[in-house]
Parts: C-alpha cells; structure tokens; sequence
C-alpha cells in the first residue's frame, strides 16, 4: 500500500457519484485544498436536484439539471462520465492499491469517496409509464401538455403509483397545473400500505389527507400493483380482498428505493468491510449507513451532512486538520411541498409542525442554501 501525501498540493480524491453527497464533499474540501487534485466519476452527464423533480410538472427539466462538465469547470475537478461498480472484495482491493480502474484509465487516489446513492425500486410490470428513471430523462410539463393537447370530454386519468413523499409532492404539482389548465381529472394515489406517511407525525398526515381531498386527489391505501389490462391498470385491493381496475391516461410510478444499505461505515465515514476499517475509502449520502451515531435516514439532508462529514474526516486523515468531530448529526427538520400554495412539515423536532406560509419559507430557504452551496458558499447552520 502506498503512503498517503500529506501536502495538500499533491493530494489525489477521488469521488463516484455526483449527487447531493458527492458534491458536498467536493466542495468543502476544494475550500480547504485549492491544489489537490479531485476527480469525480458519474454515470450521468448531470446533477439532478431531486428534491425539486416536482417541479418538471411546470418547468423544463434542464431548471433543475446542472451539467457536471459545468460544475467541474466551478470548483476546478476532473469529471470522467462511466459507471462503477463494486463488491466486498472490489473494495479492499482499491483499498489496498489506491487506484480505481475504468477500462483503460487508471485513477489512482490517496482518498476515494462513494456516494453512489441508493438504488430505486424500478418499475417492471407495465409497458407504458414512467418511474424516477423515466421521469429524469422526459420532462413531466412536456408529457403533460401532450395529453392536454388530446383532451376531449372525458376527464384525464392520471394515477400515481407510490404514495411516499415523492407520489405526493408530484399528485399536488400536477393538480395544479390542471386545475389551472381547467381540465377535468381523476387523479388517483395508489399505495400498499394501509397509512399514509406512515412515520411522518400523525398532526402532518391529516394536515396532507385534508389537503388531498380538497384537491381532489383520491388514495387508495392497500392497492397492490399487479400489472396492465390494455390501458388499465390492476390492482390487488388488500383490504376487501378484490381487483381493482383503474383506466390511465398518464401512470407514474414511485416504488421507493430498495431498503439496502450496501455500506457500512464507521463514525468518520471510512467503510468497514470484512471485519476491516478501509482508511482510504470513505463512503456517504444513501449509500452508506454510519453504525455508530448520527443520523441515516435517505434524505437530502443527511447526505450533505455525511458529504461534509467525510470532506473534514479526509483532512484530518491526511494528517491536515489535527482533529475532527464524528458525524454526529440528527435531523433537524423534514418539509412537503403540496402544491405551490402549501407546505407541510416538522422543524427542530417531530412535535413541531409547520404549515402554510412558514412551512413555504422554511422549504425555499433550504433550496436557496442549497443552490448557495452549488456556488461554493455554504450557510447551512448545522
Ligand atoms: C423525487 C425525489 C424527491 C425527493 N425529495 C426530498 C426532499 O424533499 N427532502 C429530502 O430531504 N430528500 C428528498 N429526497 C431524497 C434525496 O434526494 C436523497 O436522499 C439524496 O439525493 C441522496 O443523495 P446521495 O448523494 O446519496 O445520492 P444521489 O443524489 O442519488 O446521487 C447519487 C449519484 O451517484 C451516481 N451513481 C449511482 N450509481 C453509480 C455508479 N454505479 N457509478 C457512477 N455513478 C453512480 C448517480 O448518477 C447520482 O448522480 C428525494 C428523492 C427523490 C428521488
């Protein structure tokens, strides 16, 4: 194994996945390391703000999709777009070597960093539709607009598929823009759970049920998605153990992320595999589950913290910092957008709710401080 450069100006990261975890991490430590060399390695050409997909029922996806080659040029990285992918022996032989190889190019590392996110469930059971994949490369304003172009009497039926946080901020987007449109809808939330946000407080829950049906917006609790009949869709209704079958003009489908944790970590952020603390590979964002403290709940917040985290801890393990706090951080706060007229939330803790106009204010303000950080300036307060 190689020694690690302990000057900065030498210093190599590497960091896969440019996401919200990714990208923290590359812009704390380019604050402290303006001549380290970083590289970050990303499927995608982009950087979606998935915390405003949303929004695409109204604007043009290019709104909230940075171009990497653009962000490079901004905090001074090497952007090499290729898909990686590990296991446990994968690991410990980067680990052990400190080079990432991508078909013919070598990148060698003192520190590397994955923040890969978490993997979302994908739809697999119907032919027609969009999931989160399907939804990142058509804009929903354009699909949208498409239909309305073809409306005749017969109300749209646009039915969501995943009633989660995301299903709900995207059935209230859409409702709007109907509802402004003046065009008649059915618009459906089909979900398999028998609760609605199920480990949201209760007083958000009825605060979004009473929303949902003010909007018009049905649920379905119970409803198992089966598959298509033509251009129907079928469910499983658990509940009074029958079918239901529900015309579509539009299907989108929001299955969640699958409940996997592919990586361990300690309190710094450094990957634990096979019994073995990786010191040269450190892991954040959805990706990674700390086991010590702090929190790891998928959320944008926790990934930029972890990201932040992991920028400090990689100082410190280089021998630059002499001390750095464990990542330590618990949430402090979760809001929904419903519409763009309502919000609804906890802050400070799960007691605490927020609605209507606060709850607006406090979700814009964590977007600003978040494009604020994509410019290099971070005012987060924790
Ligand atoms: C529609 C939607 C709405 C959301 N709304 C909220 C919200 O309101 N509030 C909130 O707190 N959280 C929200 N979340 C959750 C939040 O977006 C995630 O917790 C956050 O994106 C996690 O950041 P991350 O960096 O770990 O992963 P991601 O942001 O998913 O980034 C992972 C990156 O890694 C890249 N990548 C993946 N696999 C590979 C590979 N094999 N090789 C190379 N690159 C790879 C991906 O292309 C991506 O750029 C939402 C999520 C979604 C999908």
């Amino acid at each position: 194994m190689k020694t690690t450069t302990t000057t900065q100006t030498g210093l190599k990261i590497l960091i896969i996945g440019a996401g919200y975890a990714g990208l923290a991490t590359v812009i704390h430590l380019r604050k402290r390391l303006p001549s380290a060399h970083i590289t970050v390695v990303d499927q995608q050409a982009a950087h979606t703000i998935l915390t405003r997909l949303h929004h695409t029922a109204q604007h043009p996806l290019a709104d909230i999709q940075l171009p990497l080659q653009e962000l490079a040029t901004r905090f001074d990285f090497t952007f090499v777009q290729h898909a990686v992918s590990f296991d446990a022996s994968q690991l410990l032989a980067w680990q052990h070597n400190q080079y990432v190889q991508l078909e013919d190019k070598k990148i060698e590392f003192d520190y590397l960093v994955i923040a890969t996110g978490a993997p979302h469930v994908a739809q697999t059971k119907a032919s027609s539709g969009y999931d989160l994949a399907g939804l990142s490369q058509h804009c929903l304003a354009t699909l949208l607009k498409k239909l309305m172009a073809n409306y005749a009497n017969e109300a749209l039926a646009i039915n969501i598929i995943g009633a989660g946080p995301t299903g709900i901020q995207f059935a209230f987007a859409i409702e709007q823009v109907l509802s402004r449109c003046q065009i008649a809808y059915q618009l459906n939330l089909f979900d398999s759970q028998a609760q609605l946000l199920e480990p949201f407080p209760a007083s958000m829950v009825r605060y979004v049920e009473q929303r949902l049906a003010e909007k018009k917006i049905t649920v379905f609790p119970q409803h198992y998605f089966k598959g298509e009949q033509g251009t129907d869709l079928v469910f499983d209704d658990n509940a009074s153990d029958s079918i239901t079958v529900q015309r579509s003009d539009l299907s989108l489908f929001f299955l969640g992320k699958k409940d996997v944790y592919p990586l361990q970590a300690n309190s710094s952020g450094q990957v634990l595999s096979q019994g073995q603390v990786l010191t040269h590979v450190f892991t954040a964002g959805d990706c990674s589950h700390y086991v010590d403290m702090g929190a790891n709940a998928m959320t944008s917040q926790n990934a930029l913290r972890k990201g932040k985290a992991v920028a400090r801890n990689i100082l410190k393990e280089a021998g630059l910092v002499p001390f750095c706090l464990p990542y330590m951080h618990q949430e402090v706060g979760y809001i929904l957008s419903i519409g763009a007229d309502d919000a609804v939330g906890w802050l400070g803790n799960k007691h605490i709710l927020v609605k209507g106009l606060p709850a607006m204010m406090a979700k814009e303000m964590i977007e600003a401080q978040y494009d604020l950080l994509l410019k290099g300036i971070d005012c987060s307060l924790f």
